[in-house]
C-alpha cells in the first residue's frame, strides 16, 4: 500500500468496547485541544520551560514510538518510503498538525538520514500562543518528539527533528527538519539529552534491530524486558489487563517508589 492509502479514520474503531475506541489493539482517547493546552501550560508554570520541554518532547516521542511500532507491525506498505511518509499522514489524521514533506534521504546501510519538511496548523504553537504570545524559540515540543521517534524507529539510527521556523514564533508556519543526533549543534543538546535519557542509548537500537527480525511479539516482549526499558514493555502490551499491569510497573520504575494509591 501507500502511504496515502493508509486512513486512521477507517481503521479507527469508534465504541470498540463500551466508552474505548481503539487502533490496532491501542486505545486512543480524544481531548479538547484546550484542555492539551491547559495542562502543558500548568507543566511550564510548575517545572519551568526547560523540564516542560523535555516531558512534552518525551510525551511526544512515546506517542510517535508506539504509533511506528503499531504502523510498522500492522500495515504492509509497497516500499520503505511509503512506511516513512506513513509517519507524517497519521500525524495529519490525528488532527495536531498538516505534515508537508520535503526533501528525503536515507541509507540504512550507511546510516544516512535527512527528512524535511513543514507543519501547518500545530495545535501545539496555537496553544502556546493563547497562554504566552509568541515566543523566541521553536515550541512544537510535542511534535517534534512525534517526529524524532518516527523516524528514529525507522532509520534505526537516534534521529532528532527540530524546528528552523515555528507559528509559534509567528512565523507563517513550521519548517522542522530530522537528521541524526551527531549532525546537530549544541542548540540540539536539551532534546538529545531527553531521548538518550528515554531510552538508553544503545539499548534502543538493539530493541529496533530485534524488530527488524520480525520474530514475534512474544520475543519482542521478552526482548523489550530484558532491555530493562519501561516505555518499550509498556509499548509492547498485548492486551488492556497486561498494558495496565506493565505500566504501573513502568511508573514504579520511573518513579523508583509504588505509584501512590488515592
Ligand atoms: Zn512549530
Amino acid at each position: 500500500m501507500k502511504s496515502d492509502d493508509f486512513d486512521l479514520k477507517a481503521d479507527l474503531q469508534y465504541g470498540a468496547e463500551p466508552g474505548v475506541n481503539s487502533f490496532r489493539n491501542n486505545r486512543m482517547v480524544i481531548f479538547n485541544a484546550k484542555s492539551m493546552g491547559l495542562l502543558r501550560q500548568q507543566l511550564i508554570e510548575t517545572l519551568g520551560v526547560e523540564e516542560a520541554r523535555k516531558t512534552l518532547f518525551r510525551f511526544g516521542f512515546q506517542s510517535g514510538y508506539s504509533d511506528f511500532l503499531s504502523i510498522d507491525k500492522n500495515y504492509d506498505f509497497d516500499t520503505p518510503e511509503e512506511l516513512l511518509k506513513a509517519g507524517p499522514k497519521i500525524h495529519t489524521d490525528k488532527g495536531l498538525v498538516k505534515v508537508e514533506t520535503h526533501e528525503m534521504e536515507y541509507d540504512k546501510e550507511e546510516s544516512i538520514f535527512h527528512f524535511d519538511g513543514s507543519w501547518h496548523n500545530s495545535y501545539e504553537a496555537e496553544q502556546h500562543i493563547i497562554y504566552n504570545g509568541e515566543a523566541d524559540v521553536p515550541v512544537c515540543w510535542s511534535l517534534t518528539g512525534y517526529a524524532s521517534a518516527w523516524c528514529s524507529g525507522f532509520s534505526e539510527i537516534p534521529v532528532l527533528a527540530m524546528e528552523s521556523k515555528c507559528e509559534g514564533m509567528g512565523d507563517e508556519h513550521c519548517e522542522w527538519s530530522v537528521k541524526p543526533i551527531d549532525e546537530w549543534g549544541e542548540e540540539a543538546e536539551p532534546y538529545i539529552n531527553a531521548i538518550m535519557d528515554f531510552f538508553k542509548g544503545d539499548k534502543l537500537m538493539e530493541y529496533y534491530s530485534y524488530m527488524e527480525e520480525q520474530q514475534g511479539l512474544e520475543g519482542k516482549i521478552e526482548l523489550a524486558k530484558e532491555t530493562n526499558l519501561p516505555e518499550t514493555r509498556a509499548s509492547t502490551a498485548v492486551d488492556s489487563k497486561e498494558n495496565i499491569r506493565m505500566f504501573r510497573e513502568a511508573i514504579e520504575e520511573i518513579l523508583g517508589k509504588q505509584p501512590p494509591k488515592l
